[in-house]
């Protein structure tokens, strides 16, 4: 990715650091170098722990270089915490999620974004960035003033990980279709631990030199002490939780549960140690936001002292002083335990971590890692029935239509990438949403296209490329001279590709096997840590390609 070089820049690091984070005394790490190549115009690959602030390195960076900086960020609570802390240092932030109705995220884009050049961090989300043609089209128009691209919680676009999404496979494209031949700005992605393999995916996807890796002298977390206990069956395994949770003055304890519902569910567990009123609760996504805010929020002061949770507790939790993570499950890899385990002792005092595990966990764990990948009936019920499309452009609401059913969405972004599904453009469907508060000529001219409204069928009739009618209706919104009448109704513009016919299907079934068996390979090689002794420490390591430096 080529990058420019900043204008002179008004503040250095530690300038902007007094300035904004009087809270913070100076950087540690390799913040500062963090800091220093982004101002300069080099992108980075920023390997460093949970908990060691990542965040500051693009705060700063982004402040020094100025103009808009934009985060890409996985979930919802991330961002808005993320946005909460800036506006809290008085800094301008603008968030954009599912929480907000979709007609005053078209408005805080127009206001805060396209006619607002102050210095500002906008947080999307990779879905938002693969799908939202309104976005797409701000970003571009603004694109001379963004300074700094972050992609938070980068381990997410690895196809070979866990935490895989595949709208974070789409990035790239979307930051091409954002600054086309223009000059880019720096990209900083952000991860905590990679393995070898994920990293070299990572940086091929964004075409990152090996010397853009910058990795934290500390990830080896040697403040924790790491044990696994083999077990016969769950009986065993909750008489042996009961007797680690009997210790007095253990500290604040997390414990990772597989399920939300029945009798080893987060909830059933929670109650029957204790229960709120004996300072134990639960955390998991049936939870509602205010439960979680409450559960963390009482984690956090200590008037909860042990937390049942299933790994919904994660990405971008931060709470200093858990004493103890114990694994009532089996995690599927080396890394997700290592993340998993290292929300432990993240004040750097000494931590430790307990696995308890059965033959039966990882028979389970296999079951469902095997489960997760779309099949053949998955991409041909998605693309014949589901989607069902026709030589013409047709407009889709892809998390209408395929949301909350992850084979599904697997199985489209699949099409998606051998082309059986083309994705012509993203934006609204029909004119209905907007009006015009006074006459508006080129608006009229739309309208006089057709009666239906659709943007499709204006194109067509008006031998236009679609982007072109979108554009110029993007255009009037942004200057005011339409307003939003309605909920915009976002869509993608798709028609059918290429066929999936039985070369195109084995090469497709083919990528999801090697997938499957790489995630199977990685829950073997982390059975066989397990099985090797009872301190996992050098085999995770080794697994994540971390030296065992000295403790
Ligand atoms: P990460 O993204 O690496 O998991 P965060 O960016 O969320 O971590 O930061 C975790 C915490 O560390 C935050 O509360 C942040 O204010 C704090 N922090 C970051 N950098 C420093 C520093 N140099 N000195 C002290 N505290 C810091
Ligand atoms: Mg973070």
């Amino acid at each position: 990715m080529s990058s420019t070089s900043a204008t002179q820049p008004a503040l250095t690091p530690h300038e902007a650091l007094a300035r904004w984070f009087p809270g913070i005394a100076d950087f540690r790490d390799r913040q500062q170098e963090a800091i220093e190549r982004l101002v300069r115009g080099e992108s980075l690959l920023y390997l460093a722990p949970t908990g060691s602030g990542k965040s500051l390195a693009y705060q700063v960076a982004g402040l020094v270089r100025g103009g808009l900086t934009i985060v890409v960020s996985p979930l919802r609570a991330l961002i808005s915490q993320q946005c909460a802390v800036l506006r809290r240092l008085g800094l301008n932030a603008t968030e954009l999620h599912c929480g907000i109705p979709g007609k005053r995220q078209y408005e805080i884009l127009r206001d805060e974004v396209l006619n607002d050049a102050r210095p500002r961090f906008l947080f999307l989300s990779p879905e938002r960035a693969f799908s939202d043609g309104f976005v797409e089209y701000v970003l571009h128009r603004v694109r001379e003033r963004i300074g700094l691209v972050v992609i938070d919680e980068a381990h997410c676009i690895s196809q070979w990980g866990h935490s895989f999404r595949p709208s974070y496979r789409g990035l790239p494209a979307f930051l091409d279709r954002v600054f086309g031949d223009a000059r880019r700005p720096p990209l900083l992605c952000l991860t905590a631990t990679l393995n070898p393999r994920e990293e070299a995916e990572i940086r091929a996807e964004f075409a990152l030199a090996e010397s853009a890796v910058l990795r934290s002298h500390c990830l080896r977390r040697t403040n924790l002490s790491l044990t696994v206990e083999h077990h016969e069956d769950e009986p065993a395994k909750l008489a042996r939780l009961g007797e680690i949770l009997a210790v007095p003055a253990r500290g604040k304890t997390l414990v990772y549960a597989h399920r939300k519902s029945g009798e080893y569910g987060t909830g059933a567990l929670a109650e029957r140690f204790g229960g709120p009123a004996n300072g134990v609760d639960f955390f998991d996504a049936d939870r509602s936001d205010e439960e979680k805010r409450t559960v963390l929020q009482g984690f956090l002061d200590g008037t909860l002292h042990t937390i049942f949770a299933t790994s919904a507790f994660g990405m971008g939790i931060d709470i200093p002083d858990i004493r103890l993570v114990v694994h009532y499950l089996m995690p599927e890899s080396a890394e997700q335990f290592y993340q998993e385990v290292g929300r432990a002792g993240r004040d750097a005092q000494p931590a430790r971590g307990i696995l308890l595990y059965s033959v039966t966990n990882i028979a389970v764990r296999r079951d469902l890692i095997a489960g997760q990948f779309p099949g053949e009936a998955d991409l041909r019920g998605v693309l014949d029935k589901r989607l069902a499309l026709s030589d013409q452009a047709t407009t889709w609401n892809l998390y209408d239509t395929l949301g909350g059913d992850d084979r599904a969405l697997a199985s489209f972004h699949h099409l998606v990438r051998a082309g059986c599904v083309a994705v012509l453009d993203r934006g609204i469907g029909t004119l209905a949403c907007f009006k015009s508060p006074r006459r508006c000529a080129a608006f009229d001219a739309l309208h006089g296209a057709t009666r239906t409204g659709m943007i499709a069928t204006i194109a067509r009739r008006q031998q236009r490329p679609l982007r072109a009618v979108r554009d110029e209706l993007f255009g009037l919104f942004g200057d005011g001279r339409l307003r939003l009448a309605a909920a915009p109704d976002k869509c993608l513009f798709l028609r059918r590709g290429t066929p999936l016919d039985d070369a195109t299907l084995a090469a497709l079934l083919g990528t999801i096997d090697e997938r499957r068996a790489y995630r199977l390979a990685a829950l073997d090689t982390f059975s066989a840590i397990l099985d090797s002794g009872a301190d996992p420490t050098p085999g995770v390591l080794a697994a994540l390609g971390i030296e065992a430096a000295p403790a």
